[in-house]
């Protein structure tokens, strides 16, 4: 760009890119004032970046304004007298991050989506963690299951437990699950 009389330097973008990339660079439309370029961070009034509000980012974008799981479930969730590493693993768990047979065969991956400890269903995060027959013989045998979750998702069905549960139960399940990761 020509600095001096703030337009592109045609030359030098002639000498640097094809015309595809050409059209598109002439697109971009170019600043008349004379601001100095800055990096800062919209979500923050003070423009600086905060592991808080890109939280809340990212909450806002996976579980937007009429999503089941509530602001309430998700405090809950953090208030947990857990590790560190559990509330990781059920925040992964909620926003469905784990690579399961059916996520990875949606992603085009060339396996069976079927679980591989039963072979009775496709393995989601919600048949891997509550209705798979090991896991719900778990869940029972703890006292913690509460019916067969169907469709809906596993943060349907642990909200729904938190609903349910009593704090210490709240505990028992969190740490239970990672309890059943490790085993
Ligand atoms: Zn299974």
């Amino acid at each position: 760009m020509n600095t001096k009389f703030t337009r592109w330097d045609v030359e030098v973008i002639s000498d640097l890119f094809n015309n595809r990339d050409k059209e598109f660079i002439y697109r971009i439309p170019i600043s008349t004032t004379n601001v100095t370029d800055k990096w800062y961070w919209s979500k923050e009034v003070s423009e600086t970046y905060s592991v808080k509000s890109a939280y809340k980012l990212i909450q806002d974008l996976k579980f937007p304004t009429g999503s089941p799981i509530s602001t309430d479930f998700w405090k809950a969730l953090w208030a947990l007298k857990c590790p560190p590493t559990v509330k990781d693993m059920l925040w992964r768990f909620v926003s469905n991050c784990l690579p399961t047979c059916g996520s990875l065969v949606q992603r085009h991956v060339r396996i069976s989506s079927s679980c591989p400890i039963c072979n009775r269903g496709v393995e989601t995060v919600t048949h891997f963690l509550v209705s798979c027959s090991f896991t719900a013989a778990c869940w029972r045998s703890a006292g913690l299951y509460g019916g067969n979750p169907g469709d809906i998702s596993f943060g349907e069905w642990l909200q729904d437990r938190f609903n349910n549960w009593e704090l210490r139960e709240r505990h028992m399940g969190g740490n239970a699950l990672l309890g059943y990761l490790a085993r």
